[in-house]
């Protein structure tokens, strides 16, 4: 059996939402256990409110209550951050999934938080417009949890992650209040709150509408693929390209194993016996884009690259996208289970930390396969498992621990876009000061002085500064794989 919330809670929650929205029974709670990281913790209750209003009538009865929420958008979370780990209430907010407005002169949009990301870009192309962040997920993650993560994508080495086009938002606060920060327009003046809560994981509130910047679309798009026998000579590939100051809008790079694993589930047109692949695409106005290939090409072949090609069609570039999207799909080939990580390392220490990874792979006997966003030096290791083999899953821990300390060491950082949640809360004291770690409890616990909003989230538990609360490779709160 799992938890149960106050009758008194949840017939207050029903009488907001509905009753056909609220879900308490076991197998119900256990849809919302989980999301694509490997932890899991069933909520008391799940409610699925249909407007901001009852957003913030469900918050104030948790509040009231003192019931610890976590807001869920699409689940697709990479950290843990939609898993409710100290029970409580699930908000799931997928049916707030309207596009409000949208205002061409302007470039703006206003969404509610559960519009699939794609979707928003859908909406507005055929005027010649996008919204620029792309995480792969984007057919079904919610601009909600990515504004809450942070979200990048693969064109993010060019326009910068969630952060960089989101101008304000309408937030329910973790008493029920409802505020609104930021302005369609640019430098609303006063404190940047939108900068404060783009990237605060739910544990400062819930964003019930968001004003997203709208992008002008590329007058052209090329898209390249350049092979490698060494993985070292794809590195250098990637510094040389960045060096000459030539930024593609994406720089992919995806290893051996990933390439195998995807033309078997998608037949993309990678080169199967290559070590390493590049996808590299650059867009802008038609005339400058010659130019652009070319040096990249000259870079590519310089570093050593066996085979350089250009899409020819718009068909054959959405064939080269979807191996690289569909890479996380396409692992499932290889083991039934991965646990990916998400840490950063400057460009130039990219080669050190691939050699890094796969001696962490040879030391605990795990297989680990990479595809990554290459130009931002943001790796996605995938390690990969048998949850069946509890030896292994312990080596898989103790794995990602090692290769995310590497990353800390050589001047990077725990997470380029997937966020903290629970999975690297304990870990913050690797990179933040106790000092700053502190001013960061002292921001949150003035918005949510109660702890009601996703606890146990983003900030240590309490851990000394640099030490990890559990044994290296041991289980955090809540259940892990
Ligand atoms: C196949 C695959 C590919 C992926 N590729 C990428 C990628 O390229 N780049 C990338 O950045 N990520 C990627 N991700 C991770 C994930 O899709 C993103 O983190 C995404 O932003 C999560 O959105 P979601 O709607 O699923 O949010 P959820 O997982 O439901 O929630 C994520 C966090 O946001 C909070 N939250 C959700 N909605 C709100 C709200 N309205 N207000 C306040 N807090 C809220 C939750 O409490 C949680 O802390 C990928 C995941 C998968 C499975």
């Amino acid at each position: 059996m799992s938890p149960t919330v106050d009758p008194a809670v949840r017939s207050e929650i029903a009488g907001v939402v509905g009753a056909r929205y609220v879900f308490d029974r076991d197998e119900e709670k256990r849809a919302y256990s989980y999301d694509a990281s490997l932890i899991r913790a069933r909520p008391d209750l799940v409610c699925v409110p249909g407007s901001a209003e009852e957003v913030a009538a469900v918050v104030r009865v948790a509040h009231r209550h003192r019931v610890p929420f976590v807001a869920r958008g699409a689940g697709t979370g990479i950290a843990g951050g939609s898993i409710p780990i100290e029970g409580g209430i699930v908000i799931a907010l997928t049916r707030l999934n309207r596009i409000l407005e949208v205002n061409i002169p302007d470039r703006y949009a206003v969404v509610e938080p559960g519009v699939v990301n794609l979707d928003l870009t859908r909406r507005v192309e055929n005027e010649g417009y996008c919204y620029r962040p792309d995480p792969s997920s984007q057919k079904v993650c919610t601009i909600g949890g990515n504004v809450a993560s942070n979200a990048g994508g693969p064109h993010c080495l060019a326009y910068g992650v969630t952060s960089n086009h989101i101008l304000g938002m309408e937030v329910v606060l973790p008493d029920g209040s409802i505020t609104e920060i930021g302005a369609p327009h640019l430098e609303p003046g006063g404190y940047d709150l939108t900068g404060l809560f783009t990237g605060s994981e739910g544990t400062l509130g819930i964003a019930t509408k968001i004003i997203c910047r709208l992008s002008r679309s590329s007058e052209a798009v090329r898209t390249m693929l350049a092979s490698y026998d060494r993985m070292e000579d794809a590195a250098a590939a990637v510094e040389a390209i960045i060096a000459a100051g030539v930024i593609p809008a994406a720089l992919e790079m995806m290893d051996r194993e990933i390439i195998r694993a995807v033309e078997a589930a998608v037949g993309a047109g990678y080169p199967v016996d290559a070590e390493a692949v590049l996808l590299i695409e650059i867009e802008g106005p038609r005339d400058g884009l010659n130019e652009s290939s070319d040096v990249i090409k000259s870079l590519c072949l310089d570093q050593g690259a066996r085979e350089f090609r250009t899409a020819q069609s718009e068909e054959e570039r959405q064939k080269l996208w979807k191996g690289r999207k569909g890479a996380l799909g396409a692992v499932a080939r290889i083991k039934p289970m991965y646990y990916l990580h998400d840490g950063v390392v400057p460009r130039t220490r990219l080669l050190w930390v691939m050699k890094k990874i796969a001696a962490t792979a040879a030391q605990h006997r795990l297989t680990i396969v990479n595809v990554f966003h290459a130009g931002d030096g943001n790796l996605h290791p995938f390690i990969l498992f048998d949850p069946a083999d509890a030896d292994e899953v312990r080596r898989v821990h103790l794995a990602g621990e090692e290769i995310l300390r590497a990353c800390v060491e050589c001047g990077g950082t725990l997470s380029g876009e997937h966020g903290i949640g629970i999975e690297k809360n304990e870990m913050m004291g690797w990179i933040f000061s106790e000092q700053d770690l502190e001013t960061m409890r002292r921001v949150r616990s003035a918005i949510d002085p109660a702890g009601v909003a996703n606890p146990k989230k983003v900030l240590p538990s309490g851990a000394r500064c640099g030490e990890l609360s559990r044994s290296p490779g041991s289980a955090p709160a809540g259940a892990w794989i």
